[in-house]
């Protein structure tokens, strides 16, 4: 057996109703790792190109990362890969909570599900036994009670990671939830599990992974996790304080936050999540305000912001949580009791779910987001894409392409917050106007035609995240070009100024260019995409990298017994990102045809605020990527020699009519 594995992968066929074992060959692990890298190198070679993601050819796998089972410090992160019927080509959702190591624990390296089940059914894994159980009575509830009655059902130690009505009723933008709020949420995989009719996914497992130096494991893993212990890493809460009071300062000078000492990072990861920065990220330029055709400063000014950010949402905190493996903890249950919505109880609204209730729709109301924070959970919808089709139909309303009257009193304008949970609810039952938008905004534009496309906030039918592109070009980039578009994390606004990045950029001699300095961008992200995809095979949070020095090289070679050097790492995250752009190309995904919305260009330019007169050179950092990443200048194919040094070259003919 390989140290750091099981070799060991789950296939499901609902269609025919059978679960059977496979081994990949070693080599397979050591050039792909596990998560997101396992995933693709299975689906490429198992699905044809053209597979309909609704149908019975399309393939979803759950892969946890290498390190799952590891016992490391941030360890704990599983990846969902399938066909995205959003953008018709590759699909993936990275998830934390506690499923990906369980599934592990269950001695499995991957579980890929194909077919199409005759009725709704959820897969049970328990060790060794695997079955496909009647799940009826399951059918139609929310994702919370789903979970509750598996785990009432099967008893301990059980992991669920299930769909909601929306997954079941197909929209394009569900999301598959474990721990009752934890998504696996972006590329509509909800959906493609809705389509196989496979409620949920349960999972229980006592097994221990077989790694190559428990002990050395555990070494790094205590010197590492001293960052996280003791006085040090609670500075004050007026460092925070003060970063706030700065916020309009930062916006006149343009200034960008950096990532700031571990100490700092640590507390505030621990003390708000990723709740924190709302207001100054809104203040600053980095939130899409008003559809991304507004000013922070101007239409949803820090008085207003402030009451979605930071201490205005920790105070209604009840618990915090982690995922399995963290030493941070930044998830958190929040409890509100009011008049409009009862006693609401739920996970904390993270930061891309506060922008895209807030700011994007001019709304201040917390109360509210927490409500349709939940009812995302509980439904199981992407809030990211939800709150972008709100946004679009609000744009819509506004310019009497749909009704504004959505029910009885209830009128779609902007800022409304009964008008916005209304339309959440609507587009989670695809009720009424819900059923025009559920399936996302490119879907919604199309049917809804007149012009609208234009202010459809999208990249290949994904839709565009919280963090505005003209603030940081280089996500632009990133939404642009990666195979799966409009991701935040694929290179996370300031989360390459950190130490754990630039030493990686040091030691391969890229630098990085200012802000609007265009030149060099495409070299910086194709570095930044080689080594993410490692830390995403290795199932790591990205976190992490904010919070000094991960030993993620050290980590794998001492679970696997390799002794891979950084540049071995580099070729393997190459390998994973060539072939997930290889699975679009195969598809008729052309990556020069592809856009950002001219909003997201800045065409025409803001006239105000900090991102006023900011028009992205897109042509220049996208040929500079192509470049970088050994593909074609214009097109974007890789070149014959990039497939042959990264050990692709059946790829190569598969790519010949492209
Ligand atoms: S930092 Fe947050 S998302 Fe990352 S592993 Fe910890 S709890 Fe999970």
């Amino acid at each position: 057996m390989t140290p750091g594995f099981f070799q060991k992968i789950l296939l499901v066929d609902l269609s025919q109703g059978t679960v059977d074992e496979a081994t990949p060959p070693p080599a397979v692990y050591r050039d792909y790792l596990g998560g997101c890298g396992l995933g693709v190198r299975l689906l490429y070679d198992r699905m044809s190109p053209g597979a309909d993601p609704l149908g019975p050819a399309n393939v979803l796998g759950f892969v946890p990362g290498l390190l799952n089972g590891a016992g490391v410090p941030f360890g704990g992160r599983f990846t969902v890969v399938g066909k995205s019927p959003l953008t018709g080509g590759w699909g993936e959702a990275n998830c934390g909570g506690h499923f990906g190591p369980v599934l592990r624990a269950a001695g499995l390296d991957g579980l890929f599900v194909a077919g199409v089940s005759p009725r709704p059914v959820y897969l049970l894994i328990d060790d060794d036994r695997a079955e496909l159980r009647d799940a009826g009575q399951l059918w139609g509830l929310d994702t919370v009670e789903t979970e509750r009655r598996i785990k009432g059902d099967v008893g301990r130690g059980v992991q669920v990671v299930s769909i909601g009505p929306a997954g079941e009723a197909r929209s394009l933008i569900a999301a598959l939830i474990t721990d009752g709020g934890r998504a696996a949420a972006r590329s509509g995989l909800g959906a493609v599990m809705g389509a196989k009719r496979l409620k949920a996914v349960a999972v229980r497992g006592s097994r221990r992974l077989p790694v190559h130096d428990r002990k050395e494991l555990a070494r790094l893993s205590r010197e590492y996790a001293r960052i996280f212990r003791g006085e040090a890493s609670r500075p004050s809460r007026l460092l925070f304080r003060l970063g706030r009071a700065f916020a309009p300062v930062m916006r006149r000078l343009r200034m960008k936050p950096s990532g700031g000492p571990t100490e700092a990072i640590v507390h505030v990861y621990r003390e708000y999540g990723t709740c924190s920065g709302v207001a100054l990220g809104t203040e600053i330029g980095d939130a899409p305000v008003w559809n991304w055709r507004g000013v922070g400063a101007r239409d949803f000014p820090l008085d207003r912001s402030l009451h979605i950010s930071d201490d205005a949402v920790i105070q209604h905190q009840v618990k915090r949580y982690h995922c399995r493996y963290c030493p941070v903890g930044c998830g958190g249950i929040v409890r509100v009791e009011g008049e409009r919505y009862g006693v609401q109880q739920g996970h904390k609204p993270e930061f891309e779910t506060l922008l895209a209730f807030g700011p994007l729709l001019l709304n201040g109301d917390l109360e509210s987001i927490i409500e349709i924070n939940s009812t995302c959970d509980r439904y199981g919808l992407d809030t990211i894409s939800t709150g972008a089709t709100v946004a679009f139909a609000l744009e819509c309303a506004e310019k009497g392409l749909i009704e504004r009257r959505i029910a009885h009193g209830v009128e779609l304008s902007w800022g409304d917050a009964e008008a916005i949970v209304e339309l959440v609810r609507r587009i989670a039952r695809r009720e009424g106007v819900g059923d025009l938008l559920a399936d996302g905004v490119k879907r919604a534009a199309e049917r809804i035609g007149k012009g609208s496309d234009l202010f459809a906030m999208h990249v290949g039918g994904q839709e565009l995240p919280m963090h505005d592109s003209r603030y940081e070009p280089l996500l632009g980039l990133a939404y642009l070009v990666d195979p799966t578009p409009a991701r935040h994390n694929t290179a996370s606004s300031g989360v390459f100024d950190v130490p754990s990045l630039r030493e990686v950029f040091d030691a391969q001699g890229v630098s990085v260019p200012g802000r609007y300095e265009y030149g060099g961008k495409g070299a910086l992200l194709a570095l930044l995409n080689r080594y993410l995809q490692v830390v995403n095979c290795a199932g790591l949070c990205m976190f992490s990298l904010l919070m000094g020095r991960p030993p993620v090289r050290e980590w794998i070679n001492a679970a696997t017994g390799w002794s891979l050097g950084l540049e071995d790492l580099l070729r393997v995250g190459h390998r994973v990102q060539v072939l997930r752009h290889a699975f679009n190309l195969r598809e008729g995904i052309r990556p020069d045809a592809r856009s950002l919305p001219p909003r997201a260009v800045g065409r025409p330019p803001l006239e105000e605020g900090p991102l006023s007169g900011v028009t992205l050179d897109v042509e220049t950092m996208r040929r500079d990527y192509f470049r970088a990443m050994g593909y074609d200048e214009a097109t974007g194919v890789p070149t014959g020699e990039l497939l042959v040094l990264l050990g692709l070259s059946q790829v190569a003919e598969d790519l010949k009519e492209v």
